[in-house]
């Protein structure tokens, strides 16, 4: 059936002949690190031009056959998502802000030349994934069953032109918590490397900015940072983002900051969810354009007394120090700051289901 003009999501449920034992599947998730351990099912969903989305399955995960000739695998049409479902304060679990997901899954989509899914098709899936799997959850303090959905382009043809097939599919990878003891101060490097071009890809997801992203990120580990700070294409010392998350600058006066979406950074929905909730706080929270060298004379002032970053996997993180070829200076104590951890506390109580949702933010399942 096709399911492009449907707004009933079926996906058919194969047989699972080998699941995974109770006892190894407890021992994978008692310590599960963070992408390295997978539940047994996945979803897939095929495209071709003339039919749409259609054969919908939910089976047990595994190989996915591919030509050699598959146009993914030689121009990188491929985006995807990550989220999580959360255990929530009453056992049951909870998908934060899925909607938003989808959304940006279509943005990037919309970018790369591929074909949308259809949100309620993405969610389905979603859910029902995560409900098949849900003996994977791992029972571990600050777990959650982390949720990849991605596409990418199966049909075999070597022009370089968007491909008429694809398949989207939904992986669940039970993760621990992503600081074995709460949130840590990391230090950044700043890249001389950078991430996005105006009228480049920044703001999809697409695998090919990861790729490109690893070799920055392993000069910043070379270094002995955690993380790396990437700058606008043009030079002109104006702070984008970190490999894989969005800051925040926290000043003296109680006012923050965060860099604009301006097409060259990934609007997180983690960021978007702070901006929703410290505007809620009243607090004076604006998005601007803020430069390396601004940053480290605030930072060396004592105007500015707090930064972190924030995303998915680590939710809300403080910076505590800031190296470059230019630049090397330590902000506020060096620790996590008094709005950092009201922000995110205020999001993972939500989140988790111990604080009321006034902006209905979570579906539980
Ligand atoms: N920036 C980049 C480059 C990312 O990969 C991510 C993670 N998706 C983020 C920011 C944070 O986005 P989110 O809050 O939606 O996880």
């Amino acid at each position: 059936a096709t399911l492009a003009d449907s707004a009933t999501i079926e996906i058919a449920r194969l047989p699972h002949p080998a699941p995974t034992a109770v006892e190894a599947r407890e021992a994978l998730i008692a310590d599960p690190g963070f992408g390295k351990v997978f539940t047994d099912h996945m979803i897939v969903v095929d495209y071709d031009e003339g039919t749409g989305w259609h054969n919908a399955t939910l089976g047990p995960r595994g190989p996915i056959p591919l030509d050699p000739a598959a146009s993914v695998l030689h121009y990188a049409q491929e985006i995807f998502e990550g989220m999580k479902a959360y255990r929530m304060a009453d056992g049951s679990m909870g998908l934060f802000r899925a909607d938003q997901n989808a959304q940006r899954f279509n943005a990037s989509a919309r970018r790369l030349a591929m074909p949308e899914v259809p949100e309620e098709l993405f969610t389905a899936a979603v859910r029902q994934l995560v409900e098949a799997d849900a003996e994977w959850f791992p029972p571990v303090a600050g777990g959650s069953l982390y949720i990849r959905p991605f596409m990418f382009a199966t049909e075999p043809f070597l022009g370089v032109r968007p491909a008429k097939q694809y398949k989207f599919v939904v992986i669940l990878s039970p993760a621990g918590n992503y600081f074995k003891s709460g949130a840590p101060a990391v230090s950044v490097w700043v890249s001389e490397y950078t991430r996005a071009a105006p009228g480049g890809t920044g703001a999809a997801k697409c695998g090919g900015n990861y790729a490109a992203s690893l070799v920055p990120t392993g000069e910043a580990f070379a270094k002995g940072h955690d993380q790396v700070v990437f700058l606008d294409a043009a030079g002109n010392g104006w702070i984008e983002e970190l490999g894989g998350m969005n800051l925040f600058f926290v000043f003296d006066d109680g006012s923050i900051i965060t860099p604009p979406l301006t097409g060259t950074i990934l609007p997180g929905i983690t960021r978007d969810s702070l901006l929703t909730l410290a505007r809620a706080e009243g607090l004076n929270i604006r998005e601007e354009k803020y430069a390396i060298d601004q940053w480290q004379e605030d930072a060396k002032s004592g105007r500015l007394v707090e930064t972190f970053a924030c995303g998915t996997a680590a939710v809300v993180t403080p910076v505590g120090h800031v190296e470059g070829r230019k630049h090397d200076f330590t902000i506020g104590t060096g620790g996590p700051g008094q709005v950092t951890s009201m922000l995110r506390d205020k999001l993972v109580a939500i989140q988790r289901g111990s604080a009321p949702d006034p902006h209905g933010w979570v579906t539980k399942l």
